[in-house]
């Protein structure tokens, strides 16, 4: 791969991404190592993806395991690995069903159309209206950047998908003044992680929950980056005594291999009939025996318990660096889904941090022009938290000293 570098990314690739300059090229546990073998810690976690690190040994086995047994089958058959992690989702979840795709815009996608058709074949084709929020995000489809609440993400590629309206994020009253008979659900994240790492409160949550029982609209939680172990709790609704009716899981679910899941009861999914909805990839014996590895891994009280212990580490270190610096008033979000807030003088900074941490060999996340984000994997190793928070700190003073 000689004559492969960045430049190629501008050469060969559609301009729709912005990648920094390294590229990296192996990874093990949370260090990554570039072409040069330059070595970054890595704070990223793919977005929330890489809850159990890079090239984790079981996860490789599970891989390789399945890779030399069976790659695919299609919709036409069953396969085993597939079967057992519907198994497992149902058995540490509310739901009863589960339907297999390959990313969390897909899972959502689903999730919106079992709610539609629940709705039209249980009240009539009147109940239609989906309620989102502004700020959210649910992937890239055009109905789920239609129901996400950043236009930037829609506009232009119109005509987009109807009777979707969108309220402000946390605001019980715009809810109820909103939500009615009309409304077939409410779609919302439990934390905003796209649009600055926003906790939905758990009072807004509870109001939801309630407005939809009285509605017959369907609850939809939306776990793509808060779900398996990410804020600490397998789902971060099972903090709460909150139950969606719809729930979609994707991101970690893989530990870096591509697979979504959208949950739910016996009651809503029986509208799925034969040929209603399906995916080629989705439920692939390959995607579903890595997934299946990783909930075994996560769902234990040492991986699950340890996620706020590192939490506490990391914005220790933040809160050293922020008073040192000046750059942060504090930070948001659950578990090791970390916003990083920005004090006002250093607002429109979080991409220039995201490149002078890498610059000092610590990869962060922006959630924002004003926050920066940490998700790193669930079971970094201490030493590496601390290495990693004091490179941040070399860079970050050094852009201190240079504003
Ligand atoms: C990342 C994300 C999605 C989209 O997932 P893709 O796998 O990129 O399609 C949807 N919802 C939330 C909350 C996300 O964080």
């Amino acid at each position: 791969m000689n004559d492969i570098n960045r430049a190629s990314f501008d050469r060969y690739m559609m301009p729709n991404y912005a990648p920094v300059g390294v590229i990296p090229v192996t990874g093990q546990g949370s260090r990554l190592f570039d072409q040069a073998n330059r070595e970054y810690i890595d704070f990223a976690g793919g977005i929330a993806v890489n809850a159990l690190g890079h090239a984790h040994p079981k996860l490789v086995a599970a891989l390789t395991d399945q890779a030399s047994k069976l790659w695919h089958v299609s919709n036409i058959l069953a396969n085993e690995p597939a079967l057992a992690l519907a198994k497992m989702l149902t058995e540490v979840t509310f739901a009863d069903k589960v339907f297999f795709s390959n990313s969390g815009g897909e899972a959502n996608e689903a999730a919106l159309k079992l709610a539609r058709r629940y709705a039209h074949d249980t009240y009539g084709k009147h109940k239609d209206e989906i309620i989102a929020f502004s700020g959210g995000f649910h992937g890239r489809t055009l109905f789920t950047v239609s129901v996400g609440g950043q236009s930037d993400y829609s506009s232009g590629f119109g005509p987009l998908p109807q009777s979707i309206t969108h309220l402000p994020f946390n605001d019980i009253e715009a809810l109820e003044q909103a939500i009615s008979k009309k409304t077939c659900a409410v779609i919302v994240e439990p934390i905003q992680g796209e649009s600055g790492v926003v906790d939905a409160d758990h009072q807004f949550l509870a109001a939801i929950r309630k407005l939809c029982n009285t509605n017959q609209a369907l609850m939809i939680l939306d776990e793509v980056q808060t779900g398996v172990g990410r804020t600490g709790h397998l789902y971060a609704y099972q903090r709460y005594e909150i139950t969606p009716d719809i729930l979609t899981t994707a991101k970690a679910l893989g530990g870096g291999f591509p697979i979504a899941a959208t949950l739910t009861t016996s009651e809503i999914a029986k509208v799925l009939v034969v040929g209603s909805h399906g995916s080629t990839f989705g439920g692939n014996p390959l995607a579903c025996a890595v997934a299946l590895a990783a909930l075994n891994l996560i769902n234990t009280p040492s991986v699950l318990n340890g996620v706020n212990k590192r939490r506490e580490l990391i914005c220790a270190g933040l809160e050293r660096i922020a008073n040192k610096t000046g750059c942060a008033i504090g930070v948001r979000g659950q578990g090791l889904l970390i916003g990083w807030v920005l004090r006002p003088d250093w607002h429109g900074r979080a991409r220039e941090i995201m490149h002078a941490a890498q610059s000092s060999g610590v990869l962060v996340l922006v959630a924002s022009p004003n926050v920066v984000r940490l998700a790193p994997s669930l079971v970094i190793p201490t030493g590496d938290i601390e290495e990693g928070l004091g490179r941040l700190e070399q860079g970050m003073m050094a852009l201190a000293e240079g504003s």
